[in-house]
């Protein structure tokens, strides 16, 4: 999953139930779940499940605790209501539910179907940021009747104890104004009906389906169809005009990559939240084998979220790499009950966030600096985080609480560990050799159906490269050592320095200039500080009260749009500030100051490794 840090600085009808009718029982091998996104009870969606027939007297029916690619437990068992068994004479068998996610149904012989309510995650996200206990959007669901259904397939539909390997057929009954997109391949269809068919749960949970006013588009890159949905409550983006970047960048991602990834279809599902509103709040994406959802705030300017997208939609599609093709035991028997993680956590998302960065210096979309500046935020986000935590622990201890707080450095650290190990490689192989070429070997040598047990990867790693990555990997990964950044850029003529680099005009770093009066809902420029070039440039003082910016009224209720909207300005922009100073309304006429902030950085140097150093990021 890739977590966005947009806002880190502020922050119907129940089933109808007739006794007299009699229900057959499932005579097949097969899972029967319907859906009805038609008639919605209280914002919650009717699930029935018609199970073959037992031989055993009991059975359990389990919603996941977890799921892929989240590395949290989120109990999706919390937002199921009315759970009920029946037989075939429609008769309410006794069901006990054991805890958060489980529900034993007795007399299982004569079970004919279960069915229950569902609750949709977006609407109970709690308060105006992203909180424990909420799950990440992307994970989530959204149920908003004759609108927009967000269905994350593992927070609908869960499975009967020891049969998750048999098939499931999925039949959604919706409304006919709005389309599911998909990365399934849909069966019998009408205007009314979707169906869908996997081979095991686990399948039928790594695709999510969004359905709303159709606002999709598609587009081929070499043999892969990609799939491109968005929900926009306000009609403010459409598919159409996100698909010229999606398409370059896609492009770019499949160019880079070469042989590994042979998906034939690829969803791309961009749900955008009105954050006025009750709905999510926690912006990013979550990845599955031939799919992603993302989730991103409607009020982000254009050039913004396609910027944003690029980092998202491409770190979520090398997955395909890792952990989808490679990947461990754990990851491929997963247990959606009782949880197992893997010691691998560097390799699957930190290798995946480099390669999301290494990609856009290799093909030309970002600059050789623009990359530097990346990986020294990296550096500089990554030790917040304990240097001496040996990685390898903490991913398979990402459950528990002290390690659970680390998780996000897998986007910061464990893309540097990536970036490291490449260099290491390059220089043993004199340039010939990187990350990308490793990753080549290692999913031929297991793949999408053939997983490793944990302990064996760092020997098969070894055997396809040298003995010395042995050394860097027991003491950087496994190990307690600290990386040392600078010596493996200085390998590559890379070397520390100070770099300018834009600021937001509210905030110094996560600092704000600015606070709000909660009882009056008004903007404050924050009084008794240094203000930045923006402010002072403009006039702004200490204490004034922010009433309008170019003839937009902000307040409390709308400052985030104020906040986002002021990350596309451009320097020499003009802008019209309406402020209240003691009590007397004044106008601030001008232009836009971007206040610039120095941070730490790389550069190359002009020397004897430029070859190599061309080979690192071009080769
Ligand atoms: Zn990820």
């Amino acid at each position: 999953m890739k977590k966005s840090f947009l806002s880190v600085a502020f922050y119907g009808t129940i089933i109808f139930l007739n006794a007299s009718v009699l229900f057959a029982q499932n005579k097949s091998d097969e899972i029967q779940v319907s859906l009805d996104l038609v008639n919605i009870n209280n914002d919650r969606v009717a699930v029935t499940i018609v199970p073959p027939k037992f031989k055993t007297d009991e059975t359990t029916f389990f919603m996941p605790k977890i799921i892929p690619g989240t590395y949290s437990e989120d109990d999706y068992g919390r937002y199921v209501e009315n759970f009920k068994a029946f037989n075939t004479k429609g008769v309410e068998l006794s069901v006990a539910k054991m805890d958060e996610n489980s529900w034993v149904i007795k007399e299982a012989k004569s079970l004919a179907k279960i069915t229950y309510l569902v609750n949709d995650t977006f609407d109970s996200e709690s308060g105006t940021e992203f909180g424990k206990g909420d799950i990440f959007s992307p994970a989530g669901t959204n149920i908003a009747e004759g609108e927009s259904f967000v269905i994350n397939t593992h927070a609908f539909v869960g499975y009967f104890k020891d049969l998750n390997d048999l098939p499931y057929q999925l039949t959604i009954t919706k409304p006919v104004a709005l389309y599911g997109a998909t990365a399934m391949i849909d069966g019998d269809k009408s205007d009314s009906v979707d169906v869908f068919t996997a081979t095991r749960y686990a399948e039928l949970v790594d695709n999510p389906i969004m359905y709303n006013k159709p606002n999709f588009t598609s587009f081929m890159v070499d043999d892969m169809e990609i799939i491109l949905s968005v929900y926009s409550p306000k009609g403010i983006f459409k598919a159409e005009d996100l698909k010229p970047a999606m398409e370059k960048m896609m492009q770019a991602q499949k160019k880079f990559l070469g042989a590994v990834n042979s998906t034939k279809k690829y969803a791309i599902l961009l749900y955008l939240s009105d954050y006025e509103k009750e709905d999510a709040k926690g912006y990013g994406a979550l990845e599955h084998n031939t799919s992603t959802v993302v989730v991103f705030p409607e009020a982000m300017p254009a050039e913004q979220l396609e910027e944003s997208m690029i980092d998202v939609v491409s770190h979520e599609f090398f997955h395909i790499v890792t952990p989808l093709s490679v990947h461990s035991k754990e990851i491929h028997f997963f247990d959606f009950t009782t949880p197992k993680m893997s010691k691998h956590l560097w390799m699957y998302e930190g290798i995946t966030e480099y390669f999301a960065n290494l990609f856009q210096v290799n093909q030309g979309l970002i600059t050789e600096d623009d990359f530097y500046k990346r990986m020294a935020g990296k550096v500089t986000n990554s030790k917040q985080y304990d240097e001496t935590m040996p990685f390898t622990k903490m991913s398979a201890d990402v459950l528990q609480k002290q390690y659970k707080d680390a998780y996000l450095n897998v986007y910061e650290k464990g893309a540097l560990i990536g970036m490291c190990l490449d260099i290491q490689l390059r220089e043993n192989s004199d340039g010939e050799r990187g990350i990308l070429d490793l990753m080549q070997k290692l999913s031929k040598e297991y793949g999408i159906t053939k997983p490793f047990a944990d302990d064996e990867l760092f020997d098969k790693i070894v055997s396809l490269t040298s003995p010395d990555i042995k050394t860097f990997l027991d003491t950087y990964v496994a190990g307690s050592t600290p990386l040392p950044y600078e010596d493996f850029f200085a390998k590559m003529g890379v070397f520390k320095t100070k770099i300018q680099i834009p600021g937001n005009v509210f905030l110094k770093g996560q600092a704000p200039y600015i606070t709000v009066n909660p009882t009056t809902k008004e903007i404050i420029v924050l009084p008794g500080i240094e203000l930045n070039g923006f402010m002072t440039s403009l006039g702004l003082q200490g204490g004034d009260i922010i009433k309008s910016i170019n003839d937009t009224d902000y307040n409390l209720d709308n400052i985030y749009d104020m906040i986002i909207g002021s990350m596309s300005w451009q320097e020499n922009d003009p802008i019209t500030i309406k402020i209240k100073r003691e009590e007397a309304e004044m106008e601030l006429k001008g232009v836009v100051k971007i206040p610039m902030d120095e941070v730490d950085g790389f550069h190359a140097t002009d020397d004897s490794a430029k070859a190599l150093r061309e080979a690192w990021l071009k080769g």
